[in-house]
């Protein structure tokens, strides 16, 4: 019984910790951050271990996964589909924060994506999908404009991680308030569970061994 006790009070204590960590990372994130490249590949877990922890979760208020990477029954259709992102669900409205530090090469408005941007950082590209605001053309360049969030990202701006690049939309093909977020590796679709997965593994092991 004491056991079993202390058990579930650890892992209590080890999901407290995780938390409070992520809201410690969120913050470091959210000022400007080195300019990096993510590792070459998730699995390079050595070499990987310490920059991995310089990427932003990318989304505010998080509420659930959604839908997961890889094959899948069209919510639109009823049809099978590759799913080439992750789906995270979040109160329309909430911010959308850059993965890592990058180039905006790409804002978009008119594809199932809805309004979007892409972001290079060396041979990672990550894109946002559905997105509140629309995308504008003047003297100065094409910009994606949220004007309610106070948003305004230019084609051709760097960003630094954790920067509020938009905010939870319900523009191009989509169900319900969420981002779709997807991982490019030298243009090969990643699983962005995996990416987050090794984010999250190293602060929760770093926090026990803190301990
Ligand atoms: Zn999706």
């Amino acid at each position: 019984m004491i056991y079993i006790f202390k058990k579930k009070w650890y892992r209590l204590l080890v999901v407290g910790i995780a938390t409070l960590l992520l809201i410690g990372f969120e913050s470091i994130c959210s000022n400007a951050i080195q300019a990096s490249t993510p590792p070459k590949n998730v699995s390079e877990s050595q070499n990987a271990s310490a920059i991995w922890q310089q990427g932003s979760f990318p989304v505010e208020n998080f509420q659930s996964y959604t839908s997961p990477f890889g094959y899948r029954i069209s919510p639109i259709d009823g049809k099978p589909q590759f799913h080439n992102g992750l789906d995270l669900a979040a109160p329309r409205g909430s911010y959308i924060r850059s993965w890592w530090s990058g180039k905006v090469t790409k804002v978009s408005d008119n594809t199932n994506c809805g309004t979007s941007i892409t972001i290079e950082s060396g041979t990672w590209k990550h894109s946002y999908c559905h997105l509140e605001g629309h995308v504008e053309r003047d003297n100065s360049g094409i910009y994606m404009l949220d004007a309610g969030g106070g948003i305004k990202i230019f084609q051709g701006q760097e960003v630094p991680a954790g920067a509020r690049i938009g905010r939870i939309g319900m523009t191009g093909n989509t169900t319900g308030p969420h981002l779709h977020w997807v991982l490019r590796y030298r243009g090969d679709y990643v699983d962005p569970a995996l990416v987050l997965k090794e984010m999250f593994k190293r602060q929760t092991v770093s926090s026990i061994h803190e301990q």
